[in-house]
């Protein structure tokens, strides 16, 4: 059985509304603003010989939809966890909720805009 591993990509769009409470006082992004953000949920590993597929597109969407509720339309500093919502730190937020239900996931990606985003590939030796 010839080895096929890959990437598979789940793309979420969510609206929020948020503000830095760390940056600098005369900083943009300490006033209340908001953005369309995308999350893609990026997972890896070997095809299953069986089903022909890593995992189900359908499962991650059904891992992750709690969660983008949680998310969409609200104002993300009021949600616990995300009192300093950085992309940085939603991503992780993020990472640490669906890892345990999805464990092929690699990376979570956050943009803010279509120039901006962070990618998080879990907890790593610096
Ligand atoms: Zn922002």
């Amino acid at each position: 059985m010839a080895e096929r591993y890959v990437r598979l990509v789940r793309s979420f769009t969510f609206e929020a509304a948020h503000r830095l409470p760390m940056v600098p006082a005369d900083h943009k992004c300490g006033r209340l603003h908001g953005h369309s953000f995308r999350v893609e949920l990026v997972c890896e590993g070997q095809v299953d010989p069986q089903t022909g597929w890593l995992v189900d597109f359908a499962e991650i969407k059904r891992i992750f939809k709690p969660w983008l509720q949680q998310l969409d339309h609200r104002y993300l500093n009021d949600i616990e966890g995300l009192e300093n919502p950085t992309a940085e730190n939603l991503a992780h937020w993020i990472w640490v909720r669906l890892k345990p239900e999805l464990p092929s996931l690699v990376q979570v990606n956050i943009a803010e805009s279509c120039t901006s985003r962070c990618e998080y590939g879990g907890p790593r030796e610096t």
